[in-house]
């Protein structure tokens, strides 16, 4: 072989690998257009931060956090929550105007609990793929009149894993109803079947405890779904009592559902 000819094939390589990572980076900037195309997807740089437009929701992800395939995965993720919670609700029970007003994130590192409020979600561990944005989806478009904890978390912890959410506290996509199973059968967590408001303070009971209340809760609100169905369910949410909507008192329901939980 002549030095010529080493250096030609040397040559169409190096020119067969450029062209490997030009098609490679076609791909997936293809992708990126595609579902950016299909969810709406806007994607702009800023200074501080990237800011995302879906239809449905502006997303603020702290610069340096996420790469942009990441970006985009939460962000497909999100608009596909708030359709499936939207739908899932329907217009009578839909807290927000989501034609008129759009649900603003705010995705952070760090160590901190997920939260909702008003038309804001601040969310945490989305890298990890952990992040309960269902749950917090839930938290704003669902309208909520009543004071029971126990049903605005269950519903919120029971459409997290039935609208295919990430796995997220406090379950991490384990069965809830087989997680009850086994809170219910320890002692030192019977008081938590009592379904009061202070179970969810971390700063009034232990994390053990308050991870019990939302396992506990997303497998009663799940039972009454399934057993007396979604209407009444979401009748249920936004009534004071809830005798008005079943012919039931709230121990008897709770009855009924822990003699499920126990025979599974
Ligand atoms: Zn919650």
């Amino acid at each position: 072989m002549t030095l010529r000819e080493v250096f030609k094939i040397k040559f169409r390589k190096k020119i067969f690998i450029i062209w490997l990572i030009f098609f490679s980076l076609i791909i997936l900037q293809s992708n990126y257009v595609k579902a950016g195309l299909q969810y709406n997807i806007s994607y702009e740089e800023k200074q501080n931060e990237v800011f995302v437009n879906t239809k449905h929701s502006e997303i603020h992800i702290e610069k340096g956090y996420l790469n942009k395939k990441e970006i985009y995965e939460i962000a497909k993720k999100i608009e596909q929550g708030i359709v499936r919670v939207k739908d899932y609700l329907g217009e009578e029970f839909l807290a927000m105007d989501t034609s008129k007003y759009k649900i603003k994130f705010y995705i952070r590192d760090g160590n901190f609990i997920s939260n909702a409020g008003g038309r804001t979600i601040k969310l945490s561990y989305v890298k990890e793929k952990n992040a309960p944005y269902i749950h917090e989806i839930v938290h704003i478009l669902a309208s909520y009149n009543g004071f029971k904890k126990w049903i605005s978390e269950g519903l919120a912890v029971y459409l997290n894993d039935y609208l295919g959410g990430y796995p997220s506290p406090p379950n991490f996509g384990k069965d809830l109803d087989e997680l009850s199973k086994e809170i219910i059968k320890k002692k030192e967590l019977k008081e938590v079947l009592s379904f009061n408001n202070t179970y969810v303070n971390p700063n009034m009971v232990s994390q053990e405890k308050r991870m019990a209340f939302y396992i506990l809760s997303g497998s009663l609100v799940k039972y009454i779904e399934e057993k007396y169905g979604k209407e009444k369910l979401l009748k249920m949410y936004n009534s004071i009592n809830i005798n008005g909507v079943i012919d039931k008192s709230f121990d008897e329901i709770k009855k009924e559902w822990i003699t499920y939980v126990e025979n599974l």
